[in-house]
């Protein structure tokens, strides 16, 4: 099949559905909201502490989920964003200047949830010279220190795909370096005008490259902006062919009418059988499902489990 995947279509041209109002919510995508403590504790303690997480930026469905198992991706370098993607909530705007005790801060956070996986995203920071690749060292290496035996999984930035600075992220030796390509080749100018799909898989096959420890890669797109079929299968080839080892797929979701609009919503069968394929590739382990994010139960894979493809 190479039509577009649009399960539940989206209204053509003229529309049924006045402009401005979404498709209505699949049944797949409801999430029950939690009452519970624990959510609240993580949420004081995030507080507590004034860090930032892309869970609560990027407005993620998962929020209450993770939260209440006492999880979080924190999000480092501010909250404020040097690029404009058209699928993310988190804020753009000039940066402040970066906190020097933000990686203590990330580490004690670490402590205090007793996470045995953490992951650490950063906004991109195009206005510093080197992406925010310095304050990621710093931060990997102050949460090792006050965790022994963590894993540590960043999700980075392109760094316009310098090498030095990847190499900045690798020196600290994350266990797992996770750049997302987010979506399809030909909707990459759409979705992420700032960046483009071949620097996403070049910066990918860099971190293997130069990475001076066994390292897990990892990748993932949204689903559900009108790509096709083969142009998934395309993608995860494509990753392949850059030694990625993990990736995640999940349906993309609006999170504000000034964001693209959702073309699709795709069930979970199609996220199943797209789990098997992208396994039948070879990735040492996939996340398919339509709440699937980046991190979402990241700890589930573990890098002691199978060796990085070399
Ligand atoms: S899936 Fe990731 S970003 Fe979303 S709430 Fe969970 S940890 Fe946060």
């Amino acid at each position: 099949m190479d039509a577009v995947l649009n399960p539940s279509p989206a209204p053509q041209s003229p529309s049924p559905t006045p402009i401005g109002i979404r498709p209505r919510l699949p049944a797949w995508l409801k999430v029950p909201l939690p009452s519970s403590s624990a959510f609240t504790r993580t949420r004081l303690l995030l507080s507590d502490l004034r860090l930032h997480t892309v869970c609560e930026s990027a407005k993620c469905p998962n929020h209450w989920e993770c939260w209440s198992r006492g999880t979080a991706t924190f999000m480092i370098a501010g909250d404020r964003c040097t690029r404009a993607c058209g699928f993310c909530a988190v804020d753009t705007a000039k940066p402040l200047p970066l906190e020097t005790d933000e990686p203590q801060r990330v580490a004690e956070a670490t402590r205090r949830m007793g996470l045995q996986h953490v992951v650490i995203t950063a906004v991109a920071r195009d206005d510093l010279e080197d992406g925010g690749a310095e304050h990621f060292r710093k931060t990997i290496e102050a949460v090792r220190d006050l965790n022994p035996g963590i894993v540590i999984e960043v999700l980075v930035p392109d760094f316009l795909e310098r090498s030095w600075a990847i190499d900045r992220v690798l020196a600290a030796k994350p266990e797992i370096y996770n750049h997302n390509v987010e979506t399809v080749r030909r909707l990459t100018p759409a979705v992420r005008h700032r960046a483009t799909y071949d620097r996403s898989l070049a910066v990918l096959k860099l971190a293997k490259e130069r990475a001076q420890a066994p390292l897990h890669t990892k990748s993932g797109l949204m689903l559900g902006l009108g790509e096709t079929r083969e142009e998934i299968l395309q993608a995860l080839r494509d990753l392949r062919s850059a030694r990625v080892d993990i990736v995640t797929l999940g349906q993309y979701l609006q999170p504000t009418l000034r964001h693209l609009p959702v073309q699709a919503f795709i069930p979970p069968e199609v996220f199943a059988e797209l789990q098997s394929e992208s396994e039948a590739m070879g990735f040492l382990h996939v996340a398919s499902g339509p709440l699937v994010r980046s991190s979402y139960h990241a700890d589930e894979f573990s890098p002691s489990t199978a060796q990085p493809a070399r």
